[in-house]
């Protein structure tokens, strides 16, 4: 049976660690402060959203709730975003994605400054981290590393198959994982004969948004499985990527959804927005 890689309880221990930094970050006064924009009234960002302020609030980190119509303009977007870069006391600006139709995603996300870009999708700090140099790493692949890394799981000379491309989880994920010295196969929906790839995976990772889309043939025994999805299936619970209940008497390490890799997605956010509080410092 598979090991359970509990992000839930790895990113409780991350907090509490955090928390003694922030606070003695503060004792030195250095404040560490999150600015989260929420445009609009996506049910599914709120919850994500009031999440990150809850976690916030208990590590002791600040976090600045601004919450805009979806009907803003992309222009007073950018104004409220170049308010922010100017802000001194804020180390950490996040934009919940996604945006509504009359603001382009891209232009917001290049608009934040690369020093303050807590998600890491600016393209600066995606160059940063595919040429091994990285200063902010998007949070969920940030997290699945963390996680593996806590399990004693090296990924150095093993095959990573990674399901999904997304500039959020897929893209970056890869250049961790290669950053790592893993041999890397990102996979996407024009890939051919995905299961006779899956199968060969040392570390398969699924993020689709398809709830058991991986499924016990595709997985080789023994693999470490990572299941990044978050989906609804038809009886309104939360599930996964892989098909839990199947691959679990096969892999060696599963992560659990939820309790998985959603837990050190927040936690990750934290760490970074602490982390550029310190480097403000430091000039980094
Ligand atoms: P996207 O929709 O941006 O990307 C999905 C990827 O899956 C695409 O690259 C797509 O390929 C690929 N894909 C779709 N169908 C197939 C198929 N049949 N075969 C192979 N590949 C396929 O999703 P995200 O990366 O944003 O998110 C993926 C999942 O992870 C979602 O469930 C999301 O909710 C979850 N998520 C979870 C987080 C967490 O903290 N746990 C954080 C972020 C996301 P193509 O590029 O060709 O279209």
């Amino acid at each position: 049976m598979a090991v359970k890689l509990d992000g839930k309880k790895l990113s409780i221990k991350l907090a509490n660690d955090l928390q003694a930094d922030i606070s003695s970050l503060k004792s030195q006064g250095i404040v560490p402060k999150l600015a989260v924009i929420l445009v609009g009234d996506n049910q599914a960002s709120r919850v994500y959203v009031r999440n990150k302020h809850r976690m916030a609030e208990k590590i002791g980190l600040e976090s600045l709730d601004l919450r805009l119509s979806k009907d803003i303009s992309e222009a007073e977007l950018l104004e409220k975003i170049a308010s922010l870069n100017n802000d001194s006391t804020i180390n950490g600006i996040l934009v919940q994605l996604p945006l509504p139709d009359q603001i382009n995603a891209d232009r917001i996300t290049k608009a934040i400054s690369p020093k303050k870009d807590v998600d890491g999708f600016h393209p600066y700090n995606l160059g940063r981290l595919f040429v091994n140099d990285p200063y902010a790493i998007p949070c969920t692949p940030n997290g699945i590393m963390y996680l593996l890394k806590s399990y004693g799981i090296s990924v150095d000379g093993k095959n990573v198959v990674i399901v999904g491309r997304s500039k959020i989880v897929g893209r970056p994920l890869a250049a961790l994982m290669l950053n790592q010295s893993a041999t890397v196969t990102v996979a996407h929906s024009h890939t051919k004969n995905l299961s006779e790839i899956t199968r060969q995976a040392d570390v398969l990772v699924a993020a689709v948004g398809r709830a058991n889309f991986i499924q016990a043939k595709d997985v080789k025994p023994g693999a470490i499985v990572i299941d990044v999805g978050i989906n609804r299936n038809a009886a309104g619970k939360l599930v996964g990527d892989v098909a839990q209940t199947e691959v679990a008497p096969i892999a060696g390490y599963l992560t659990p959804v939820p309790g998985g890799v959603g837990p050190m997605t927040i936690a990750m956010l934290m760490k970074q927005t602490v982390e550029f509080a310190k480097w403000s410092k430091q000039k980094k």
